[in-house]
């Protein structure tokens, strides 16, 4: 038996088999050959997998995501066929005598530049593609895939790390765990896997990636940070009775399904749920939550291979309007940037890109892909009780802009006449100091505020949520911030909005207490944290001197 230790960042147990998740991203070497007739030969080969492998692509999106999303890998199968494309590649391998790879690198480059270059979006949008389909072929010509999943068993991912855009592709009916070599707690990925509601840990070191081979029997406990691989029988033993205890406690928290968010004393609460997806609308519906809290909306972006259309976002927001049933949803605009990077945006690369061009400044600066978002949003206003929100806010002056284009698309909808709910409320998330320090001006400008404490808490300790060297530095119950979300509280209420809390802070249960003296109204945590929220109110007595 071999043991690892690392950090996790939800707890649960699970025992499987280990799959080795392996980047694409391949290093291509420059190699004179004599033998062009057979780089051809090669290319070719990779070229008719490629397309096999798009076409099999295409059809399961097609079962499970329907036509809209699939029809991309049809324009790449397309795209590999162009014949400007293919010629580059022949022309290259014959005048420089090189390799296949080689020949699709170089041509991925000058294409993808070329694309870049071009005015129309959509247009610019095809570089993302070209490099898609080109890191295919050089995988394919390099032997390089990353390694499947037997198809009907449920494994533990491991893997160096994985960037959000990973994780969300994927197949997360065959995941039981994770962990990773690298990566921070508050990142992310770690959401991710909090809201897949399976056992994760980061950080496990370079040690145990060295350590370990696709196959192996593995033992990851998610409270703990352990792993244990080719575990020996005493342990096996230990860690599936744990296991069933995890499993009795949980049973015991369905029994607060239906109930109240309610203290002893009779203050009342709201738990709702953040989502990434549609699809975790199941969760939500499972946990008994109240409503959604955040629907991180640009993980709608991050499974596309190019901007959503308005009709994708529309179909996507009424979908979950439409399953939570007259529930509170709040859907947050798109928080693209930092961490959460798509190709298709051609965003530059920052030296400091948690303080970069993200979130609300990407909309700001490009307002047809914010009024593309607000004007779905507000179609699918009328199929259920809405919330919008927007993310990393500093000034009033970003608050008045958002609010002129959020008017302005309403006026449009109007003259158009396409209907949407007058009663959709407004919100900004609280996640920087500066609109934690100027709530009293922001919060008679809107109908809620959402506290982020994950970048509230980043910005305010000056500590990279992304980076785990310094995860030592970051106290997150740490009086600054405490203080910063007080103060939104006070000013919130002052002004008559409501203030909740959507950072993962708002699932520490040690400090449900102190939220609901500080008068919060909602808390929104991931699905599987619903119930031992309710639970830890509902053992609360304000009534008590603290
Ligand atoms: C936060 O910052 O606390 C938050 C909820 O947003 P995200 O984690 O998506 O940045
Ligand atoms: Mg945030």
């Amino acid at each position: 038996m071999k043991k690892y230790q690392g950090k996790g960042v939800y707890g649960a147990v699970a025992i499987g088999k280990i799959s080795l998740f392996k980047k694409n991203d391949t290093e291509v070497k420059r190699v004179h050959t004599e033998d062009i007739e057979g780089e051809k030969k090669r290319y070719e080969e990779a070229k008719s997998l490629a397309m096999q492998q798009l076409q099999e692509i295409y059809d399961k999106a097609l079962k499970e995501v329907g036509n809209a999303h699939a029809a991309i890998f049809e324009i790449h199968q397309m795209m590999l066929d162009d014949d400007d494309y293919n010629d580059s590649v022949y022309n290259i391998i014959e005048t420089q005598s090189i390799n296949a790879e080689y020949a699709v690198a170089v041509t991925a480059d000058n294409f993808a530049e070329m694309f870049s270059a071009m005015e129309d979006e959509y247009m610019k949008a095809r570089a993302a593609d070209v490099r898609d389909i080109s890191n295919r072929l050089i995988s394919n010509l390099l032997g390089n895939f990353t390694e499947k999943t037997n198809s009907d068993e449920k494994v533990v991912i491991c893997a160096s790390d994985l960037v959000p855009s990973e994780t969300v592709s994927l197949d997360k009916d065959k995941v039981m765990a994770f962990v990773t070599a690298h990566g921070s707690s508050n990142s992310h990925t770690a959401i991710l896997a909090r809201n897949m509601n399976i056992p994760a840990i980061i950080g496990a070191g370079e040690d145990f990636l060295n350590g370990i081979k696709s196959g192996d029997e593995v033992i990851v406990d998610g409270y703990t940070g352990e792993i244990f691989v080719d575990p020996d029988e005493e342990t096996r033993k230990r860690l599936i009775e744990k296991q069933r205890d995890d499993e009795e406690k949980k049973r015991l928290l369905e029994e607060l399904k239906g109930k109240e968010n309610v203290t002893l004393d009779g203050h009342k609460i709201n738990v709702y749920a953040n989502i990434g997806s549609v699809s975790d609308i199941g969760k939500v519906l499972v946990n008994d939550a109240g409503g959604i809290g955040l629907f991180r909306s640009e993980f709608l972006y991050l499974e596309n291979s190019d901007y959503p259309t308005e009709e994708q976002q529309f179909s996507a927001y009424k979908k979950v309007l439409e399953s939570m049933a007259g529930k509170k949803v709040i859907i947050r605009t798109l928080d693209i940037g930092a961490d959460k990077k798509v190709d298709y945006f051609n965003l530059k690369p920052e030296e400091n890109p948690a303080l970069g061009y993200r979130a609300i400044r990407i909309c700001l600066t490009r307002p047809e892909i914010f009024k593309t978002q607000l004007k779905a949003l507000y179609r699918a206003s009328v199929f259920g009780n809405l919330g919008i929100m927007f993310p990393m806010i500093t000034s009033v002056s970003e608050l008045e802009k958002i609010l002129e284009i959020c008017d302005a698309v309403k006026s449009e909808l109007k003259s158009q006449d396409i209907l949407y709910s007058e009663s959709v409320e407004l919100g900004i998330m609280i996640e920087t100091p500066a609109a934690a320090v100027i709530s009293d001006k922001l919060a008679p400008m809107v109908d809620f505020f959402s506290v982020g404490t994950n970048d509230l808490t980043q910005y305010t300790l000056a500590c990279d949520r992304q980076n785990p060297d310094i995860e030592q530095f970051v106290n997150t119950h740490h009086e600054a911030v405490l203080r910063l979300i007080e103060m939104s509280a006070e000013n919130a209420h002052k002004y008559g909005a409501w203030v909740g809390i959507c950072g993962e802070l708002g699932a520490d249960t040690t400090l449900t207490e102190t939220f609901l003296r500080m008068g919060i109204d909602e808390l929104s945590v991931s699905p599987a944290f619903v119930l031992k929220v309710r639970e830890a109110i509902r053992k609360t007595d304000l009534s008590k001197k603290q």
